[in-house]
């Protein structure tokens, strides 16, 4: 499926705000990821030289199967057609400084290979997708443990309200934040995401 757009959540789980010590958000922060940062399941995750830390955020992907503008929340999940195991990694110390010189952080999640995904599961084969364990690990051990149940915007108000300011059309991806726990990958590490129902992903972590 052509994907035109990434559409990323901030901060959608208390405890991944707390352990970043930013606010707790009154409405969704977005950002965007280039499709071009898309890679699948077993393709290694590229590190460049001297980027200095970067982390892992497994995140559940909702994929678009009809487009929708100005969709109410609760026409929303109408318009999703599949569900995906997603890793927004990022480039922390990149984007820490970006932060604090007030600059846009775009580079450091936007890096080639920088946004894996596993193979996509229908929605309908999802019971309730508000109620999806996810975890992740790094070498066997676990470092990401939560439920979308903890979500501060639930799937069906992510996409009321992106909808309202950017077209979603078929293919696009919305990522729906982290749960708490993120932590720093190294070249020879194996991530593991698994989404209860949705599946699994794992990419080997190398140097460019
Ligand atoms: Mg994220």
């Amino acid at each position: 499926m052509f994907c035109g757009k990434i559409v990323c959540v901030g901060r959608n789980y208390r405890s991944h705000a707390a352990e970043m010590k930013a606010e707790e958000p009154s409405e969704p922060v977005l950002f965007l990821k280039p499709a071009s940062s898309l890679i699948g399941n077993r393709e290694p995750i590229l590190l460049p030289r001297s980027i200095g830390r970067v982390d892992h955020e497994a995140e559940l992907a909702v994929i678009i199967g009809k487009r929708c503008k100005s969709v109410g929340a609760d026409q929303a999940l109408r318009h999703v057609s599949h569900l995906a195991v997603f890793n927004d990694v990022t480039a922390r110390e990149m984007q820490s400084m970006a932060k604090a010189k007030g600059l846009p952080w775009t580079l450091s999640k936007g890096i080639d290979t920088f946004s894996p995904m596993s193979d996509p599961r229908l929605i309908g084969d999802v019971d309730d997708l508000q109620a999806l364990d996810i975890e992740l690990k790094v070498n066997g051990v676990t470092r990401q443990w939560g439920n979308t149940s903890e979500m501060i915007f639930p799937v069906a108000e992510l996409i009321a309200y992106i909808s309202r300011w950017m077209r979603l059309d078929e293919g696009d991806i919305v990522a729906t934040g982290t749960p708490g726990g993120v932590g720093a990958i190294w070249p020879g590490d194996l991530v593991e995401i698994e989404i209860s129902e949705v599946g699994r992903l794992a990419n080997p972590v190398r140097s460019l």
